[in-house]
């Protein structure tokens, strides 16, 4: 879909969810912009970067480097998080995760669940138990009492045909969970360009909390509920780095031993539990940065 829009006036673009041609250009990066789709109501990316896998780091999971294990710890509180999510609606079953990285989630479920990790093919993963496959062409015999996407629909060019998927692979009353940044959320709204969550050009779907629900129901998914998550092991991070990007303050370095970065370094921890607050604010008002959205294949439907 993004080949044949190349040709077209720069202004003139096809969302990739419904093929509808919008000229809401909100944002210019001059080289990636951002579209919104006044028919599904979600934001995109244009172009699509030609070759996706030179945008991500070479270990993208792993976290190599200083304060690795106070990151790798907050990590690991974050897939607790994700359980109890998961849990809430399904007891017992089998699980895809799409998008699944090294399969850390699915280890936290426990035995009464049987999870299937799954991965994009250029994916640098070193867990053989991961399947290396492209979601939309993946062919399989398993159905699923419920299908993930933890941080990972925002990564694909179109998720309403892999919610059409998802749905094709759950078993009767089966359920999907997504969690992925809300575009329409205050926090994008603040901090605009300099959002951390905009991840351009790795992030191509810019999903709000309408549009999600419209693709959901052109899937004939039923909205169980949507709903922000206050992620305190994470949001004020981000939060904290929007704000230095806004307030053009150097990004701080680990690696690095200058003044300038000392600086950075006392601004990240001065502003850090000016970010605890606003996000506790956000969650208040139901406008975390980051949603989780859980939609069933209904009988009814
Ligand atoms: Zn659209």
């Amino acid at each position: 879909m993004a080949k044949n829009s190349r040709n077209l006036p720069k202004k003139q673009v096809f969302c990739p969810n419904c093929k509808h041609k919008t000229d809401i250009e909100i944002l210019d990066t001059g080289q990636f912009n951002l579209y919104l789709c006044n028919s599904c109501k979600n934001g995109f990316l244009y172009p699509i970067p030609k070759n996706l896998s030179k945008y991500y780091p070479k270990i993208y999971w792993q976290y190599p480097g200083q304060l690795s294990y106070i990151r790798s710890t907050l990590h690991n509180l974050l897939q607790i998080r994700r359980k109890n999510w998961v849990k809430k609606y399904i007891k017992s079953g089998k699980i895809l995760d799409v998008g699944a990285g090294e399969g850390v989630f699915g280890k936290t479920l426990g035995p009464n669940f049987a999870v299937t990790n799954l991965e994009s093919p250029f994916a640098k993963v070193a867990n053989k138990n991961v399947v290396k496959a492209d979601f939309l062409k993946w062919k399989t015999d398993k159905k699923f009492d419920g299908i993930v996407f933890l941080e990972s629909l925002e990564h694909v060019p179109s998720p309403q045909d892999y919610l059409k998927k998802a749905r094709s692979l759950l078993n009767k009353n089966g359920y999907i969970l997504v969690e992925c940044p809300r575009f329409d959320s205050w926090e994008s709204k603040l901090f605009k360009d300099k959002w951390l969550h905009l991840d351009i050009p790795r992030h191509l779907a810019h999903l709000t909390r309408e549009g999600l629900g419209i693709l959901a129901s052109r899937n004939n998914l039923k909205v169980i509920n949507q709903s922000g998550v206050l992620i305190y092991e994470f949001s004020p991070y981000c939060f904290t780095v929007s704000l230095m990007r806004l307030l053009k303050i150097k990004p701080l370095n680990l690696k690095e031993r200058s003044i300038s970065n000392l600086t950075s370094m006392t601004m990240a921890l001065i502003l850090l539990p000016l970010g605890v607050v606003a996000e506790t604010i956000f969650h208040l008002f139901d406008q975390d940065p980051v949603e989780l959205s859980v939609f069933q294949k209904s009988i009814v439907l």
